[in-house]
């Protein structure tokens, strides 16, 4: 059987490309590590130019869903839900404001 092999992505240390590695064989995804290390003729001094993680072509979808799920979580996660609600008005506001731009009741006046 011929596989194609498809780069997934290209990461910048071995850790990185470990932990992407067991990301996708958690999933049943064969993933194959590639580095460009010149040979590797002398491994402490390799200058990798970054490690290519390839997957076969019929499985990159997936590999690619995964990896994005990844890098969605591993932001600090709630970036996206910055915003408050007004208790007073129902405005929805931005995180920075400290005070209704509406009505002007302050952000804090919400219960915890
Ligand atoms: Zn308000």
């Amino acid at each position: 059987m011929n596989v194609e092999l498809r780069e997934l992505v290209i990461c910048q240390n071995d850790l990185e490309a470990e932990i992407i590695k067991g990301l996708l064989q958690e999933n049943l995804i064969e993933v194959y590590i590639q580095k460009d290390d010149c040979g590797g003729m002398n491994p402490q001094l390799q200058i990798t130019e970054g490690i290519k993680v390839l997957v076969p072509s019929d499985q990159y979808q997936m590999a690619e869903t995964l990896i994005k799920s990844y890098q969605a979580s591993s932001d600090t996660g709630d970036s996206r839900e910055k915003t408050w609600q007004c208790v007073s008005c129902g405005e929805i506001l931005e995180i920075q404001f400290s005070d209704c731009w509406k009505c002007g009741t302050p952000r804090k006046s919400i219960s915890a």
